[in-house]
């Protein structure tokens, strides 16, 4: 089984894009996503064993950028408009936000923390401070450890 369709097992793809990415890819748009984020997130979502929650579009709620985002999503497009830089791991299917109605971020991440030995890839987090009530997860490590943490701000 491919880390897509364990995956897929978990999260519906209106979860993961925004309503354009949705409407204009339909189901194409799974493509936009890295094999090893998408492991990670099992990764987690089996070993804590509780529900993680990315967007929430699809059922009425305000999230739909916490996973891929495109050059319409308002993030990228204001931050284009304004003239800045945006290289993000959302813009590349390298990263995603996630939270959980049964643990709060910062115990998710001491989860992480506890069992980086048996993460599948190297990953990046964004720390307590950066990201108070979301988890950060992205596949953008480029050194040899299993976990590291940065700020965003
Ligand atoms: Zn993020």
């Amino acid at each position: 089984m491919t880390a897509l369709q364990e995956f897929q097992k978990y999260f519906d793809l209106r979860e993961v894009v925004s309503k354009k990415v949705f409407e204009r890819y339909g189901l194409q748009a799974w493509q936009f996503f890295d094999p090893r984020l998408l492991a990670v997130v099992v990764w987690l979502r089996k070993g804590m064993g509780i529900p993680l929650v990315c967007n929430n579009w699809a059922n009425g709620g305000n999230l739909s950028q916490r996973g891929f985002r495109a050059n319409l999503d308002p993030i990228v497009y204001d931050k284009t408009k304004a003239g800045k830089l945006y290289c993000s791991a959302h813009c590349r299917g390298m990263g995603i936000d996630l939270s959980s109605g049964r643990a709060y971020a910062p115990t998710i991440r001491q989860w992480i923390r506890d069992n980086a030995a048996s993460c599948p890839f190297p990953i990046r987090l964004e720390d307590d401070i950066s990201a108070p009530t979301w988890v950060h997860i992205d596949v953008c490590n480029t050194t040899d450890l299993p976990v590291i943490e940065f700020s965003a701000k």
